[in-house]
């Protein structure tokens, strides 16, 4: 008979259950000391050690000395093997034996040549399950082998988590032995713990809280311990409790298994690779033990890694693929940056990953998945229907510093009016355990309450891998449908934003970008990686173009179609948001400067390869081959090799017909004005022209003017900009009594992620850096190009020069900057007050550009006080505008009417060494007349992004010049030329065009290739069936609405004999 109903005590009787279930307290008679019986120490352990990540099968072949718990092994990043000999007891029959496994670092079991388990206590998983029941017959010795990773779940770092790693780490193995474990005792402390976080995250205003608290209570009066016969009453109890259901309004979780594993963050690259490998076989395992469980998995390249170094586990994914439990989601090659990676390389992100998930898994994936990254340009919508994908999910902005964002369903509307369906799991995490106050957290904290009845929940230790647990399956399990609780169920993402979609008329939508109110000074830590991602992007860029333009006019020609991919991968790889953004270790950014170097020195040899099938077979002399690689006509100073290893410039005039643009060959090539066609023509250079008027430098005390005829540029002694005028109206860019090209210095010391964050504060910290008059002096002097330079000590320790150049004939002065800079926590910029009034800047992102406000009106005007922009900035006013551009940075800002770009920072963490050193990069400034669109400013930023190249011609180079493709409007950018991914004979290309300048525009692409058939396809190159293009006279019509991006696939007539 049960013992009287008592009066209970709200607390005593909550601590009373928790005591019953403490991991710390009364173990020696609560149920939690129950959780495991009789234990054994293993038979045998031996080990070695290694710098090396060795495959398994040299592993085993290597000399394991004895060992014992207890052991130091290290230091940081090397590799502990242990051979683990095992007999289980005989006495043990009939009941599920666990090796029990403790040690720092992250361990990896492997049981006859395959890997089968994580260990990671960090993860919560210390035991691998030998036997779920020991038969009589079962074999009772095992030999096992465990490598342990000397780096934790989030890297080594020297005494906090974002700290440079600590290459001295020792780590120890604590605990290897077999023990019994009661699986009875388990299920009993889950429901409790289950019951406890009801009752405490209902509390006291809620009755069923207290029917869950009084649950509990009751189950431990019922159980003892000791008598494990006693359990089923007490479990009976439970069942009762979370068999009551709850009603038809409920809210449903869809529980999904996640793992978030960063590419490369606080570890290298190739930990990463094991870090998968650690942590799927894990989930599969799960998969295996759970039917219902399923795992989202992200990231091709991940999966392509393990596909190559552990294959067997690849092929067992593959089967769990088929059936449904492991989902490849996302569709990219990595969980990209968000903001700085180009329009291009975010459709290669796409293309790339998409064809990888296809071709290994049958299906492309619909959910485009980026939990992690920090903002979310607003050209990404566009980008994803283009790739397949109307689906987004993130919960990175729920990191806002300032603003807490409304929404966490909503449909989400980009530039081009695209929109697509965002979800924002509502427990502002992607790496919950499955608790009942993260279940209770998704309901409450869900900003589309009454809107939306579904939220997803990311289960799973993430960031460096882990993924879920049994004990995280069998609480969402118990939780399914329990009355004062939302619904739980596991769950895909599919089947999350199917049910989003299927009652969504209520939802909100939100326009524009997602802009991350946290981690600004990702747009500028690292220079060197962001110069690498510009130049390599260009690289890229370039070879593509001219490998099309090769294949179509050459036979012979083979297109480096494997050798691009392989490039296209490492600059995408080096995208990665811990990686492109700076907020790496020292030990990735030299991998990824690596990467790039690969890419350069590689890409340059596809040029040259390139450019010699254009020129063969021409008549002509030997030369130089001048290669416009943008679709309009440009005519630019550039500096051309003379015999003897010296250079001099040459302006290359145009032509003077306006159909040739692109690929000229020259063939005297000390001196060219280089006049090119939009996107690639070919001709030869004239002698340089004189008739050009000079921008002859003038020098009047110490302040120097240079003068094209097209801007006037004068500086002050120290090389800041006192005047900047447009000659034609003469109307000042400067404001008045201000300079311009003042470099400026910030305290930049963030409140936590260094590497990372930019805080408000440090604009209250500004001091311009002053230099000494004098310092300013002629460099050329007139001709083709009029410059000066100047040298400023920045500070004690670093210290800046550089060239102000003005070409004849070009619109815009440009800033060649030399930094040596070795600060801690200081910012530099550089700053040009405009005689310009605009309450919004223009910024340029993929394929496009927006405003941003300049004035700190309200929170969401103010939290952007440090904002990213690619190739340029323009601050207008009604018929008058100042652009600011430049070659490789992507940190901005326009307060008031102060353009500044973002130039170095110095954080200390993760990278000590971040920045440190010698620096190279070019701004610019163009004003202009009327608006930015029609001044050419877009076109003006391509062209200081994509100089002209001088090739050597091998044979004898085209004697005219030649243009491949040109396009009518200059609202529309002609962006890639590229061998279409499949096509008959592989002899199609697709071409990529966008709207440049807002607006609906009807245009010509005029096309000099033999090109026999043009289709409209989307991004993944797939023709769209109603998309058959008029070819007439060599030209097609397009049609373009607002940043609009259109592909076409040419495809070209067989090559000529
Ligand atoms: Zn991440």
């Amino acid at each position: 008979m049960a013992a009287a109903p008592a009066l209970k005590h709200w607390r005593t009787t909550l601590e009373r259950v928790e005591k019953f279930v403490s991991p710390l307290y009364f173990t020696d008679c609560n149920l939690r000391g129950r959780l495991f019986g009789a234990s054994c120490p293993v038979a045998a352990l031996s080990s070695f050690l290694t710098p090396e990540r060795l495959p398994y099968q040299e592993a085993v072949q290597r000399d394991f000395r004895p060992a014992q718990v207890g052991d130091s092994f290290g230091p940081t990043w090397w590799t502990c093997w242990f051979r683990v000999e095992l007999t289980i007891p005989e006495a043990w029959v009939g009941q599920e034996v666990h090796l029990c496994w403790e040690s720092d670092g992250e361990g990896l079991v492997w049981r006859d040549g395959e890997p089968v388990q994580g260990l990671t206590k960090e993860g919560e998983k210390t035991s691998y399950v030998l036997t779920d029941k020991l038969g009589e017959r079962d074999p009772r010795s095992l030999t096992l082998y465990v490598e342990v990773a000397c780096s934790g779940l989030l890297g080594a770092g020297k005494g906090s988590m974002i700290a440079a790693p600590d290459p001295e780490k020792m780590f120890q193995l604590s605990r290897a032995e077999l023990a019994v474990f009661h699986r009875d005792v388990h299920m009993l402390l889950v429901d409790l713990e289950l019951l406890l976080g009801i009752a405490k995250g209902l509390g006291k205003d809620n009755q069923r809280s207290f029917q869950a608290l009084y649950t509990a209570n009751q189950m431990v009066n019922v159980c003892d311990p000791a008598q494990p016969e006693t359990f089923p009453v007490a479990q009976a109890l439970a069942s009762r409790f979370f068999g009551q259901h709850g009603g038809e309004s409920q809210h449903t979780i869809h529980a999904t298994g996640h793992c978030h594993i960063d590419t490369a963050w606080l570890w290298p690259f190739k930990e990463t690779v094991r870090k998968c490998a650690r942590s799927w076989v894990t989930a599969l395992q799960l998969m295996e033990r759970n039917p219902e469980f399923i795992f989202a998995c992200s990231q091709a390249q991940q999966l392509e890694w393990v596909k190559s170094r552990y294959p067997g586990l690849y092929s067992r994914l593959q089967e769990f693929a088929c059936r449904g439990q492991f989902v490849p989601v996302g569709g990219t090659w990595v969980e990209m940056d968000g903001n700085l990676p180009s329009g291009e390389a975010m459709v290669r992100q796409f293309l790339q990953g998409q064809n990888f998930f296809l071709q290994e898994f049958g299906k492309m994936c619909s959910e485009f998945w980026l939990p992690d990254t920090f903002g979310y340009s607003a050209q990404l919508p566009q980008i994803m229907h283009g790739c397949g994908i109307r689906r987004f999910l993130t919960q990175k902005l729920s990191w806002n510093l300032v603003n807490s964002f409304p929404h966490h369903t909503f449909f989400w509307e980009g530039l081009d009016g695209s929109r697509v369906l965002v979800h924002f799991p509502p427990g502002d995490s992607y790496g919950m355990q499955g608790s009942v106050e993260e279940v209770l957290k998704t309901v409450a904290n869900n900003r589309d309450k009454g809107r939306a009845n579904h939220s997803a929940f990311l289960f799973g230790f993430g960031d460096g891998g882990g993924g879920p647990t049994q004990t995280m399956l069998d609480r969402l399990k118990r939780l399914s449908n329990t009355d004062g609780l939302p619904r739980v169920q596991l769950s895909s993402p599919r089947q999350l934003f199917s049910a989003l979609e299927s009652d969504s008329e209520q939802l909100c939508t939100w326009v524009g970008e997602l802009f991350l109110e946290l981690h600004n000074g990702t747009y500028t830590t690292h220079a060197q990686i962001k110069k690498g991602n510009r130049e390599c992007e260009r690289i890229l860029h370039d070879v593509e173009l001219l490998s099309s333009l090769a294949l179509a006019r050459s036979a012979q020609f083979l297109y480096p179609a494997a050798q691009l991919q392989h490039l296209w991968r490492l600059l995408l790889l080096n995208q990665f948001h811990d990686v492109v953004t700076g907020s790496c270790i020292q030990m990735v950014a030299e991998e990824a400067m690596c990467h790039y170097e690969d890419i350069r020195s590689h890409g340059n040899t596809l040029l040259s390869a390139a450019a010699a099938a254009l020129c063969a077979g021409e008549p002509g002399p030997e030369g130089l081959l001048i290669i416009n690689t943008l679709p309009w006509k440009r005519t630019e100073v550039m500096a051309l090799p003379k015999p003897g290893g010296a250079h001099s410039l040459g302006l290359t005039p145009s032509p003077g017909d306006s159909a040739q643009h692109g690929l000229c060959s020259c063939s005297s090539p000390h001196l060219a004005a280089a006049p090119a066609a939009p996107a690639a023509c070919v001709r030869s250079t004239r002698a340089p022209t004189d008739s050009a008027s000079r921008p002859p430098p003038t020098k009047t005390d110490g302040s120097v003017t240079l003068d094209n005829g097209i801007i006037r540029v004068k500086l002050d002694p120290t090389g800041r900009l006192t005047s900047l005028v447009l000659v034609a109206s003469g109307r000042e860019a400067i404001a008045e009594g201000a300079v311009g090209n003042q470099f400026v210095l910030f305290d930049d010391v963030p409140l936590y992620w260094d590497a990372w964050d930019v805080m408000d504060y440090h604009l209250e910290t500004r001091k311009p850096v002053l230099g000494q008059a004098g310092t300013l002096a002629v460099g050329t002097e007139g001709g083709l190009r009029g410059s000066a330079w100047f040298l400023l000590q920045i500070s004690p320790n670093s210290r800046l020069s550089q060239e102000v150049v003005l070409d004849i004939g070009c619109p815009y002065v440009r800033f060649h900057t030399e930094v040596h800079w070795h600060e801690a926590h200081k910012f530099l910029k550089v700053e040009f007050p405009a005689r310009v009034r605009s309450s919004q800047a223009t910024y340029e992102i993929q394929f496009g550009h927006l405003q941003r406000p300049t004035h700190y009106n309200t929170s969401w005007d103010w939290a952007r006080f440090e904002v990213w922009a690619h190739r340029w900035m323009d601050l207008s006013e009604h018929g008058f505008g100042l652009a600011l551009l430049n070659d490789c940075k992507y940190g901005a800002s326009v307060r008031g009417s102060i353009l500044s770009l973002s130039l170095l920072r110095a954080p200390k963490a993760p990278d000590a060494t971040a920045d440190t050193g010698r620096h190279e990069f070019t701004y610019a400034l163009m004003l202009h007349k009327g608006s930015f669109q029609d001044a050419g400013v877009i076109q003006a930023a391509y062209s200081l992004n994509f100089p002209l190249l001088a090739l050597p011609a091998p044979s004898p180079a085209p004697a005219t010049a030649w243009s491949a493709f040109s396009v009518s409007s200059p609202a529309v950018v002609l962006e890639t030329v590229k061998q279409a991914e499949s096509g008959p004979q592989r002899r199609s290309l697709v071409l990529r065009l966008y709207e440049a300048h807002g607006s609906h525009v009807d245009c010509w692409l005029h096309l000099s290739l033999p090109v026999q058939e043009a289709i409209l396809c989307d991004l993944l190159e797939r023709p769209d069936p109603a998309g058959h293009l008029t070819l007439r006279d060599n030209r097609l019509k397009l049609t373009f609405s607002p940043f609009q991006v259109l592909s076409l696939l040419l495809v070209l007539q067989p090559p000529p004999h």
